[in-house]
């Protein structure tokens, strides 16, 4: 059995997050390189394993044996490392160098010039934005403050008046965009952006493509659990298959995928980012439509894309918030359009008796799409002997 991973929970500068995707990271295979600092002189064959702290979250960059690149395995990690930490950079909440911050610290009408990187995506997000019919909205922090996704169990719900002014200042259809000189400005004073829900999609693209420019075949960037893997997974034998699965988000076990080769993939749920208000749960996803935090329902949507972390992530939370009738509809009806090229989702609901129901949801790239239901079999991995793999996280926003 390949080693899947437990999750982690990420989020470490602001509570915790869902982890609900288990991957094999082959951190015993690795083990030794970072024990005997063997890496500079054995990098190319042996390949690297890293994992830094950033966007909010951890992240992982594989780069197994044979990697394909002339450059050292450490000094592609380190390049890989440095294309997150610039997405981080510019798209984080907080920072001097971000252009998220000083769009969200300037007055509406203003213009704000932002990088080419930011530039994309911000016009992702509003394209994901208008396709939704607003489900994807990167503009809900100003719903988001009102809430503490703390784990904590209140009393405590915003005044109705301060959720209308703060809904008020939600719409994409809201940030203005100047192509010619890529300049962002709000409509509206006290909006701000929240690329939460995409940035880390894109940062393990960024990621990915600059370990491709520089000749690399095999690797998986994962960062707070959204994936993207190109190649295969060489240090895995014999399958060299790049694992997933989803954590039981209830209990123990995973619930095993399909193998990743050359795919994207990313989780939205109410894992670790929640409160409890009056005994129901409420999780960090807001629906914009009516600006409130998601309740009970969707547990957690992971989406397999052929090729865009980005689009994953996007597509991740944004079926959280249409849940399973309208993302029904959505996939069906994008599926000659955005999915043409085929898309996977699996959602895991809670029925009210608190039960578990998986929805898979595929659509293959001719168009058709198939809707199963049953219930969730989650492997449990045995404790002794075998391979633990590496724990991954989930959702930073
Ligand atoms: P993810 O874990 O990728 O689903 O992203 C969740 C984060 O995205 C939240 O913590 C918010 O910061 C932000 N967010 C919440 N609701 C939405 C929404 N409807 N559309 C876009 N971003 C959202
Ligand atoms: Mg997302």
């Amino acid at each position: 059995m390949p080693e899947p991973t437990r999750p982690g929970n990420g989020n470490i500068r602001r509570g915790l997050n869902p982890g609900t995707i288990l991957l094999a990271l082959l951190a015993a295979a690795f083990g030794y390189l970072f024990a005997s600092r063997l890496d500079t002189f054995l990098a190319d064959r042996s390949g690297v394993k890293r994992e830094i702290t950033v966007m909010n979250t951890s992240a992982n960059i594989v780069i197994p044996a044979d990697s394909g690149s002339r450059l050292e395995s450490a000094k592609l990690a380190d390049l890989a490392e440095q294309a997150i930490r610039e997405v981080d950079a510019l798209m984080s909440p907080v920072g001097e160098t971000s252009d998220v911050k000083k769009l969200n610290s300037a007055q509406a009408g203003t213009w704000i010039q932002v990088s080419p990187l930011t530039w994309t995506v911000v016009m992702e997000a509003l394209r994901w934005h208008r396709l939704t019919g607003g489900a994807f909205d990167p503009t809900i922090g100003p719903v988001k403050r009102l809430f503490h996704f703390n784990q904590s169990e209140t009393d405590a719900w915003p005044d109705a008046a301060a959720l209308a002014a703060a809904k008020e200042r939600v719409g994409g259809e809201k940030v203005l965009f100047e192509r010619e000189g890529m300049r962002l400005s709000f409509a509206k004073d006290g909006m701000r952006l929240d690329l939460g829900a995409i940035a880390k999609g894109y940062g393990a693209d960024r990621a990915i493509e600059t370990l491709l420019a520089n000749g690399v075949k095999n690797a998986l960037v994962e960062i707070g659990g959204e994936v993207r893997t190109i190649g295969v997974n060489t240090n895995a034998k014999p399958s060299a298959a790049w694992k997933a699965g989803i954590e039981n988000p209830r209990g123990k076990g995973y619930i095993p995928l399909p193998d990743i080769n050359d795919k994207s993939l990313a989780t939205s749920g109410d894992v670790n980012q929640y409160f409890i208000y009056k005994g129901k749960r409420f999780e960090h996803i807001i629906d914009p439509r009516i600006g409130l935090p998601l309740g009970e329902g969707i547990v957690s949507v992971t989406v397999i894309h052929p090729t865009s972390c980005m689009a994953a992530d996007a597509l991740a939370t944004a079926l959280t918030v249409l849940g399973r009738e309208e993302g029904r509809k959505f996939l069906a009806g994008q599926a000659l359009g955005l999915f043409k090229d085929g898309v996977r989702v699996i959602m895991l609901l809670s029925a009210p008796d608190g039960a578990l129901r998986r929805v898979d949801f595929a659509v293959d790239n001719q168009g058709a799409m198939i809707e199963t239901e049953s219930e969730p079999a989650f492997v449990v991995p045995q404790e002794s002997g075998e391979e633990r793999p590496k724990e991954t996280r989930q959702g930073a926003d």
